[in-house]
């Protein structure tokens, strides 16, 4: 059991750090401000590898507790695993209500792959499972797969749960709901096989980030997702 205290920052618990610009998907519903033509946003020199590092030891010591690698596509960089395993190996301070009383216990920050699949192989598996990585993995629909990525890979996806479940990692399918893929869901097929492929949390569907232009796609993003738009 703990002593009050002031809480050692005001930051969120969880920190996504969108580690790259690079992707190897034309999403028509991306809501990377980088990838929107018509936007204001200057692309700058990416973070090296040791600031990546810098920054998570001092979030860390700020008192966040999980971390979120997105991009982009965060396997676009090479330096992925050099950076999610210093995340492994920092403590933060975990503060927890149990029974009534908030206990204090240090411990490694929570860790979360947000990844389109494209690029999840073997040697990514193996670091998620060495580092108790949460794999998320993008699949907007199957019959629509290519409509909303660019490419004909949904397969590759559905195959990346299965190989992470005998990995035994905790997996869950970002499903983005567009006018495009609303029958799939509907029907929830689409959950269903993600479900069958080996994905823990098969019913996440996620609206990406509110704060997005959608690259001048909004008019795909169906109504019920543009009104519920909210931090995945
Ligand atoms: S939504 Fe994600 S996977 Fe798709 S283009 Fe944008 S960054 Fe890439």
């Amino acid at each position: 059991m703990m002593d009050r205290r002031p809480a050692v920052s005001f930051l969120p618990t969880t920190a996504v750090l969108e580690l790259t610009y690079q992707c190897n998907h034309h999403c028509i519903f991306c809501s990377c401000p980088w990838e929107n033509d018509t936007g204001s946003f200057v692309r700058q020199a990416e973070m090296t590898t040791a600031q990546w590092k810098a920054i998570i030891t001092c979030l860390c010591g700020m008192g966040v507790t999980s971390f979120a690698f997105t991009g982009g596509e965060p396997l676009e960089r090479n330096d992925l695993a050099e950076i999610v395993s210093h995340a492994a190996i920092c403590q933060t301070e975990h503060i927890e209500l149990i029974e009534g009383a908030l206990v204090s216990r240090h411990a490694a920050p929570a860790l979360y792959l947000l990844s389109n699949g494209r690029a999840v192989d073997e040697t990514v598996l193996t670091m998620c499972q060495r580092h108790g990585v949460q794999l998320s993995l993008s699949l907007p629909g199957l019959e629509t797969f290519e409509q909303h990525t660019g490419f004909d890979d949904a397969d590759k996806v559905l195959q990346s749960f299965t190989e992470a479940k005998h990995h035994g990692l905790n997996t869950v399918a970002n499903i983005t709901v567009t006018k495009l893929n609303l029958d799939e869901l509907g029907a929830r097929d689409l959950c269903r096989v993600t479900g069958r492929c080996g994905s823990n949390s098969p019913e996440s569907i996620s609206p990406r980030w509110p704060r997005a232009s959608f690259c001048g796609n909004v008019g795909i993003v169906s109504n019920r997702n543009r009104a519920n738009a909210g931090y995945c």
